[in-house]
C-alpha cells in the first residue's frame, strides 16, 4: 500500500509545549504535518507560524477539541492522506506508539488507539480517582460496542481515509466526546480497531480533563451508547447513518464542519458547525421559476387572507423600527417585495426598496437589483432584512454588504425563520418555513450573532416573536405537508389545527421557543 501519512495536531494554549514537542518529533515519517490552532488565549499561533515543515492553520472561532480535530481531519483529506496520526502538542503523550501502530494500519487495521495501561496499571503523573474509574468506563463500553479496546478514553489516534469515509463523523460533538462518537461510528461498521501501547507524560496542574468535565464526559459516552444500541435496533440517529454529501459553507468558505442534515426532493440543507447556520445546496440555475408572479403579489380569497397576515407583519415591524428611531429617518429595505412596509411608515422615513432582478413586481419605485453590486450614494439609519435573509446565499456576505451603509450608530433588523425552534425540530423536513429551495439559508439565533459579530456589528436585541398572524400558519401547512406525504385528506379535517396552532404559538413564545425571531444589531 502506497501510504501517504499526515500528522494532525490540534493545538490549544499549547505555546510552553510546542518547541520541545516538535523537537522530539520523527518529521522524516510524515508527508505532512498540519497544526490547527484552536483560537488560544496564548501566542501558540504566532509560534507555530515560525516553525519550518508545518502547516498552521487557525479555527474561525474557538470550537473545542472535536472541532478543531475535524478540521485538522478535513484538511488532511484535502491533502490526499491515507493514514491520518492524531499528536497533542501539550506534551501528555510520547510518540512510541507512532512505528507499532502504522504497523497495524500495514496489516489491514482502520483505526488504531494508544493503550497507557500496557500491562503495568500505574500511569505517571495521573490522578488516583481517574484509573479505577477509566477501567470500569472502558469494560461497559467494550461489551456494548463488541469491541476489544484496552483503553477507550485516551488521545492518541491513527484513522484511515477508509474509516473517516465510512462514518459520518462530521455530524459529531464539538467537544471532547468526539473521541467516544467516532469510536461507536467505527464498532457499527465493524472498523477493524488496533491497540498499541503508549507511553504518557502527565504533569504539572493540567494532568488531564477536570473531575467536572470528566463527569460531563462520562454522562455523554452513555448517550452515545444508548444511541448505538438503537441504531443496532434499527432505529438509526444521525450518528451511524452513512456519512452524506459534503458541501462548503458560503460563510466560512469551508467544509471542515459541515454535515448534511435533511433532504427533501432533489434539495439537500447542510449544517455548518463553525457558523451555526444552515444553506440549500444545489441552488437552482432558473431561482426565478420559483417565484411566479403570485409570490409577489395577491389574487382572489387566498390573497385577501395573504395581505391581512402581511398587514400584521409590517405593524410588528414599524412597532420595532419606531422603538429604535423615534424621531424617524433613512430606511433601506432589502427584500422589500412590494414595498408594502415602506408604505406603512409615517413621513418621518424615507425608505429605499431593494428586491432582487427578477421580481415580479408591479410598484416600479422599487429598485430592482443585486443588492451586494448595488452603489448607492448615500447611507441610511437602518438596514432591514424583514424575512428576506434566509432567501440569499451567504447571508455574510450580504450583511458585509450592508454595514458601510450604515450611518454610524445605524441598525440592520433582521426578521427569520428560526432553524432550531421547537417548531422546525418537530416537523423536520415538513416545516413550512424550510421553503426549499426558495429559502438558502436556515438562520438560527446563534448562527446569526455569530455572523452579525463577524461583520462589526454589535448584537442589541435578539428575540423569539409571538407572531399570532404567521405562526400558526407554520404549524398548519407543516402538518398538512405531513399528511399531503401519505395521501389527499379533506380539508375539512384541518380546521381543529388552526386552533391548536394558536395555541402551541402561544405556548411556543412564553418558552422563547416561537418559530420567528428578531434580532437588532447596532455599528459602532
Ligand atoms: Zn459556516
Amino acid at each position: 500500500m502506497n501510504q501517504k501519512i499526515v500528522l494532525i495536531l490540534p493545538a490549544y494554549n499549547a505555546a510552553k509545549t510546542l518547541i520541545p514537542f516538535l523537537k522530539a518529533l520523527p518529521k522524516y515519517l510524515f508527508g505532512a504535518i498540519i497544526l490547527v490552532d484552536d483560537c488560544s488565549s496564548d501566542n501558540t499561533y504566532q509560534i507555530a507560524k515560525k516553525q519550518k515543515g508545518l502547516l498552521v492553520y487557525r479555527t474561525p472561532r474557538n470550537l473545542g477539541y472535536g472541532g478543531n480535530l475535524k478540521m485538522c481531519l478535513g484538511l488532511a483529506l484535502d491533502r490526499g492522506a491515507n493514514v491520518i496520526i492524531e499528536l497533542h502538542p501539550d506534551g501528555e503523550y510520547k510518540m512510541d506508539g507512532i512505528i507499532p501502530g502504522l504497523a497495524k494500519i500495514k496489516k489491514g487495521s482502520d483505526f488504531v488507539l494508544g493503550n497507557r495501561f500496557k500491562g503495568n496499571s500505574k500511569i505517571a503523573g495521573m490522578f488516583w480517582w481517574k484509573h479505577p474509574f477509566i477501567k470500569l468506563l472502558t469494560a461497559i463500553d467494550n461489551l456494548i460496542l463488541g469491541t476489544n479496546i484496552k483503553d477507550i478514553h485516551q488521545g492518541f489516534r491513527i484513522y484511515t481515509r477508509d474509516l473517516l469515509n465510512a462514518v459520518n463523523f462530521r455530524t459529531n460533538s464539538n467537544n471532547y466526546l468526539f473521541s467516544f462518537e467516532i469510536i461507536a461510528q467505527a464498532a457499527f461498521k465493524h472498523t477493524p480497531i488496533a491497540n498499541v501501547p503508549i507511553s504518557t507524560f502527565y504533569k504539572g496542574k493540567k494532568r488531564g480533563a477536570s473531575f467536572k468535565a470528566s463527569i460531563i464526559y462520562s454522562l455523554g459516552t452513555f448517550k452515545v451508547l444508548a444511541l448505538f444500541i438503537l441504531a443496532k435496533l434499527g432505529l438509526i440517529s444521525r450518528l451511524f447513518r452513512k456519512q452524506g454529501k459534503v458541501s462548503q459553507c458560503p460563510n466560512c468558505k469551508s467544509h471542515y464542519l459541515v454535515e448534511q442534515r435533511l433532504s427533501i426532493s432533489k434539495f439537500n440543507i447542510f449544517f455548518c458547525k463553525i457558523c451555526l447556520n444552515g444553506f440549500t445546496r444545489p441552488i437552482p440555475e432558473n431561482m426565478e421559476v420559483y417565484y411566479p408572479p403570485t409570490y409577489w403579489y395577491y389574487v382572489g380569497w387566498i390573497g385577501y387572507i395573504r395581505k391581512i397576515t402581511f398587514e400584521f407583519f409590517q405593524k410588528r415591524r414599524k412597532k420595532w423600527i419606531e422603538e429604535y428611531l423615534p424621531e424617524g429617518g433613512d430606511i433601506l429595505d432589502v427584500g422589500s417585495g412590494e414595498g408594502n412596509f415602506g408604505k406603512s411608515l409615517n413621513g418621518h422615513f424615507r425608505v429605499i426598496n431593494i428586491e432582487a432582478p427578477f421580481a415580479k413586481l408591479r410598484n416600479q419605485e422599487v429598485i430592482r437589483t443585486d443588492f451586494l453590486k448595488w452603489r448607492p450614494n448615500q447611507k441610511f439609519d437602518a438596514v432591514c432584512f424583514w424575512e428576506s435573509l434566509e432567501h440569499l446565499d451567504s447571508p455574510q456576505d450580504y450583511l458585509e454588504k450592508a454595514y458601510p451603509l450604515l450611518k454610524k450608530g445605524g441598525f440592520i433588523f433582521i426578521e427569520y425563520p428560526r432553524y432550531e425552534s421547537f417548531e422546525s425540530k418537530f416537523f423536520g423536513k415538513y416545516w413550512l418555513h424550510l421553503d426549499i429551495p426558495r429559502h438558502l439559508s436556515h438562520l438560527t439565533e446563534k448562527g446569526l450573532k455569530i455572523l452579525v459579530n463577524r461583520v462589526g456589528l454589535t448584537c442589541l436585541e435578539e428575540t423569539s416573536i409571538l407572531s399570532l398572524d404567521y405562526g400558526p400558519a407554520g404549524f398548519i401547512m407543516s402538518a398538512i405537508n405531513i399528511f399531503r406525504s401519505v395521501g389527499f385528506i379533506p380539508l375539512l379535517i384541518f380546521s381543529p389545527l388552526i386552533l391548536i396552532g394558536f395555541i402551541l404559538q402561544m405556548v411556543l413564545s412564553v418558552f422563547g421557543e416561537s418559530p420567528i425571531g428578531l434580532i437588532v444589531s447596532k455599528r459602532k
